[in-house]
């Protein structure tokens, strides 16, 4: 597909793509679609006429987040799409007009693209799940007798998700080294990251009612890229026997592009067999799972980047449509908006490990950087950058950047 905007070779927002985010423009948060390195402006587009075929009210583009949007259904996301392809490839009104419509990705700057009204962090790639059950709980089996039964998850903060680009405050909290007798007050010293993605509920439920397994995707609008930053030394005292709290809590930082479901339709794959057969309600059919390549960069202060894991959202063992489902079987509501992450998405090898515990054998292997240093955990001034892209037969679509730095 050849259009009128020029795109670059290698782009993550190719013609094919067309993802969703929400940029500031004469300083109001506009939602805006990315092609290339610009942004179609949607209520610009909607006011000089661009979208006047479309079936639903696209007043819902004066809105600060995407959330109205996404509220008008499968049917409107569709029809979006595919007027903007028309509109690309051919000179209509969006050509016309695009002086006015079209304004610059590179020098723009981004906001949350949704109002996130609940968030949920699950725990699905096995491989994770067995290195952090070492980690933590070294004297016994490392993934616990129900993780092959359950799409295991925690509910935690939707106030401290964050987009791209957003500093993060190194946590204070309680931590009790192995050796000591008694907790203590400070800094974490064990600042991690969590390599995740995070999709986006795109179809309410009312409470009480269950999402079936075979239409669960027609829940999802869309995919981020999700950081969940983790302190580890406070994660490792408080965690039993509830889960997760403080050690989470402070931030997680998203991608501020929303790739939707439609666009990543063509990188399906196979998921990993999983054994013990799943309940009934778990099972499902075709292909789940979606093959995005996914890369970890890590930059001291002043310094260059050093890439510290390559990884994949296709070694989850738990797909989306299996997560949703578990989440809803006992009548628990979904709104437009939620977020549900994935938990760290870890590969077979130390270089594919979703976390600096891991690659770091829990502080024991220091990895080596560029610049001849060395890192554990994550020191002050250190930037993450986290990049997701799928590729195939010379489509490319991705996700852009989810980056973040560790203040003190
Ligand atoms: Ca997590």
């Amino acid at each position: 597909m050849n259009s009128w905007i020029d795109i670059p070779q290698n782009s993550d927002f190719s013609i094919h793509n067309l993802p969703y985010g929400i940029f500031l423009r004469d300083e109001k948060p506009t939602p805006g679609v990315a092609i290339g390195d610009y942004i179609i402006d949607l209520n610009a587009a909607a006011k000089v006429g661009v979208f006047t075929d479309l079936e639903f009210d696209t007043s819902v583009f004066e809105s600060d987040f995407l959330n109205d949007f996404i509220d008008c259904g499968k049917d409107a996301w569709t029809s979006l799409r595919h007027c903007l392809i028309k509109e690309l490839t051919a000179q209509g009104n969006l050509f016309e007009f695009k002086e006015k419509v079209i304004v610059d990705r590179l020098s723009a700057d981004m906001c949350m693209p949704v109002r996130i009204g609940d968030y949920t962090d699950f725990y699905s790639s096995i491989e994770h799940a067995t290195n952090l059950g070492k980690l933590f709980r070294p004297d016994s089996e490392p993934l616990l007798p129900n993780w092959r039964h359950i799409p295991v998850g925690y509910h935690g903060r939707a106030s401290s998700i964050i987009i791209s680009g957003t500093p993060i405050k190194r946590p204070s909290g309680q931590s009790k080294a192995p050796t000591a007798d008694t907790p203590s007050f400070g800094k974490s010293k064990r600042l991690d990251i969590e390599l995740e993605m995070a999709f986006i509920i795109g179809k309410s439920t009312t409470l009480g009612d269950s999402i079936n397994i075979n239409n669960a995707e027609d829940h999802i609008f869309g995919k981020v890229i999700f950081n969940d930053w983790s302190a580890r030394d406070i994660q490792g005292w408080e965690y039993v026997p509830l889960g997760p709290f403080l050690g989470k809590s402070f931030a997680s930082t998203i991608s501020p592009w929303i790739v939707t479901m439609e666009a990543l339709e063509p990188f399906r794959c196979e998921s990993i067999p999983q054994e013990p057969t799943v309940l009934p309600y778990l099972q499902y059919e075709g292909q789940k799972n979606f093959n995005i390549n996914l890369e970890v960069g890590i930059t001291p202060e002043g310094d260059e980047e050093t890439t510290i894991s390559e990884s994949n959202f296709k070694y989850m063992y738990w797909n989306m449509a299996q997560q949703l489902t578990h989440h809803t079987v006992n009548g628990c509501n979904v709104n437009v908006g939620d977020m549900m992450a994935s938990g760290t998405i870890s590969g077979r090898d130390q270089h594919s490990y979703g976390s600096m515990i891991e690659i770091s054998k829990g502080g024991k292997e220091p990895m080596e950087l560029k610049n001849g240093k060395t890192r554990t955990f994550l020191e002050d001034g250190d930037t993450i950058t986290i990049r997701a892209y799928c590729e195939k037969d010379g489509v490319r679509v991705g996700f852009g950047e989810c980056s973040g730095k560790i203040l003190p």
